[in-house]
């Protein structure tokens, strides 16, 4: 895992932006947000940057202008990307394109002195067993490279597909099984023995407060809205505006 520690400027969190070539108004407010981007010490995304995944050597033409600009900016600053788990076959090519820096599905760093760690989100949500069992799966060094090694007219398919049980399978789950648990939320922190979760996924954005102080943060996605938090020596700030 890498070591990193932020104390100058503003350390920026977002993730499930979802992109995708026909949501342009998704596309064009975050080239909005790339552009205003001011006194930033270091910009993490946090999975599900993309609707879906299939192949570096698949990306769509949007995904390549947006890999252009990303590398600009990661001249001035440096642009981390955890894997989600609609992205989870991002890879190496795409970061080196983009000046992403590839992390560890958990991220420990230290934020103006607070010990954090930085996730997608989707391992907490453990109730949800059989999407848990598939998150093993294809975590396989094995499956993931029998995966890349597929036609790319088989592989569109194996993600369509994948998409289609999911929706239909996210139909019938409640509330509870689509969000973190309390004890995955503990056993984290106690992993890492940090005092700050940061991550996404579950698409509710909110400032959990927890026993002892310690906090959970939690980003939106950017289907409706653009959802960002910013941290920084005078705190933090979780905003929501128009996309
Ligand atoms: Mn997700």
């Amino acid at each position: 895992m890498l070591n990193l520690s932020f104390n100058k400027g503003k350390v920026v969190f977002i993730g499930d932006l979802h992109l995708s070539a026909d949501r342009p108004d998704i596309n064009s407010a975050f080239d909005r947000f790339l552009a205003n981007l001011e006194e930033i010490e270091a910009l993490f995304i946090m999975g599900d940057l993309f609707e879906v995944w299939i192949g570096d050597d698949i990306a769509e033409p949007f995904a390549l202008e947006l890999a252009n600009k990303l590398k600009k900016l990661s001249t001035q600053f440096p642009i981390y990307f955890t894997h989600g788990n609609r992205d989870f076959m991002l890879g190496k090519r795409y970061a080196e394109l983009s000046g992403m820096t590839l992390l560890e599905e958990d991220q420990t760093i230290d934020l103006f002195g607070n010990k954090a760690v930085v996730l997608h989100g989707d391992s907490l949500c453990t109730l949800d067993e059989a999407y848990q069992k598939f998150r093993r799966f294809r975590n396989q060094a094995w499956a993931r490279a029998i995966y890349n090694a597929l036609p790319k007219m088989i592989r569109r398919r194996i993600a369509a597909n994948i998409r289609a049980n999911s929706k239909a399978a996210n139909q019938g789950k409640t509330y509870e099984v689509m969000d973190v648990t309390p004890q995955a939320v503990t056993d984290k922190l106690q992993q890492y023995q940090v005092q700050w979760l940061i991550h996404g996924h579950t698409h509710r954005p909110k400032v959990h407060t927890l026993a002892n102080l310690q906090k959970r943060f939690v980003v939106g996605d950017w289907y409706e809205q653009c959802s960002v938090l910013t941290i920084d020596k005078n705190g933090y700030q979780l905003s929501t505006s128009p996309l």
